[in-house]
């Protein structure tokens, strides 16, 4: 087996965390319609919602279709820009993502949970 250093790195990481989800940035929501919609987006599958330092995303958990079964990039050469210009310095391979989430919803009951302690009166 390779020696473990930046360049070999990514082969130790089972999976290839980094290349089985993506996440989009959205406003924060404020109001109880906003609330309402970010329940109907974490029904369904796969789709989850964080706040870190750098504000609410949606996360879609759904692994990259050129991830090889090898944990190879199919599209090495020409993998996107997000792609090159991920460090794995630091990564989900030395600690998973969500101890730095200051809000974490995996499902509608997580985010209902959270509506109804924030919000007196809930539902609308
Ligand atoms: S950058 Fe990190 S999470 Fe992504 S494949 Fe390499 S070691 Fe794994
Ligand atoms: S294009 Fe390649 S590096 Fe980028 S997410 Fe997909 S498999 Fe990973």
């Amino acid at each position: 087996m390779a020696a473990y250093t930046p360049e070999t790195k990514c082969s130790f990481c089972p999976g290839s965390k980094c290349c089985t989800y993506v996440t989009q940035r959205i406003p924060g929501p404020r109001s109880k319609r906003d609330f309402e919609e970010l329940l109907w987006q974490v029904s369904h599958r796969g789709v989850e919602v964080y706040k870190d330092d750098d504000g609410w995303f949606l996360l879609f958990d759904s692994p990259c279709e050129h991830l090889q079964a090898d944990g190879r990039c199919g599209i090495y050469a020409r993998r996107p820009f997000v792609c090159r210009e991920y460090s794995n310095d630091y990564c989900e391979f030395d600690a998973p993502p969500e101890e730095g989430f200051e809000l974490y919803f995996r499902s509608y009951e997580e985010l209902l949970a959270y509506c109804r302690r924030r919000f007196r009166h809930w539902p609308v």
